[in-house]
């Protein structure tokens, strides 16, 4: 279930079943303009409070030590205590997965763009890949996005994210998508097994989130951070 908790005043929100430190920001926290006070919270060097350059890709990378810059990247692997990693959002969907048996974890950035190139179960093979991750260690948190009733989308884009799914079955409406939905979905055509989905929409609850599509392309953003441990 999500949840709020408060970091200096400003409202963050967490799911209860994810144990290591993580929260969603609301409009209250702009990170990249509180990178001291995030950094304090998390109690690591402002330095190692990593953000990739998202351009809507597939590109996946892990974080290394001695770099900062992590261009053309849309989902970041984290495997160190020391460091921390957040991305930016404001209607795509916020994804985090954390493998519970080698206490690894990703965050993703999934947009329609994002979700028809399979970002999150592209993460998770990632992970199998470099850890030998099992999808069923993996509790996966789908934070707040554009909701179903919310996102109206070409007839193209439509297709596009019905072709990455087995199963469409209650996921699409006329040119309408649940984002959080098909990602959940792909995570489970692969083995993932434990979710917590955020209630909320950007649009429906754009008093507390951002939206793109809602605030005329607004360049603010509320963030997912991930720190293990
Ligand atoms: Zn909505």
């Amino acid at each position: 279930m999500f949840k709020t908790k408060k970091i200096n005043d400003k409202t963050v929100y967490y799911s209860d079943l994810l144990k290591t430190e993580h929260f969603f920001t609301s409009r209250e926290l702009i990170v990249k303009d509180n990178i001291e006070l995030v950094s304090k919270y998390l109690k690591i060097n402002p330095d190692n409070l990593i953000k990739p350059s998202q351009i809507h890709s597939a590109n996946i990378e892990t974080v290394v030590e001695n770099k900062k810059d992590y261009p053309d990247c849309d989902a970041l692997i984290l495997d160190k205590k020391d460091f921390a990693i957040y991305l930016n959002f404001a209607d795509c969907t916020p994804i985090i997965l954390y493998d519970e048996k080698n206490k690894t974890g990703a965050i993703a950035h999934a947009g329609w763009r994002g979700t028809a190139q399979q970002i999150a179960p592209k993460t998770v093979l990632k992970m199998k890949e470099i850890y030998k991750t099992n999808p069923e260690d993996i509790i996966a948190l789908i934070g707040p996005c554009i909701g179903f009733e919310c996102f109206e989308t070409s007839s193209e884009a439509i297709s596009k994210l019905k072709n990455t799914i087995k199963d469409t079955k209650g996921l699409f409406k006329d040119n309408f998508a649940d984002l959080k939905g098909i990602n959940k979905r792909q995570l489970e055509d692969i083995g993932v097994k434990k979710f917590d989905i955020c209630p909320y929409c950007t649009i429906c609850d754009n008093d507390k989130f951002f939206s793109y599509r809602k605030e005329n392309k607004t360049k603010n953003r509320h963030s997912a951070v991930l720190k293990l441990g």
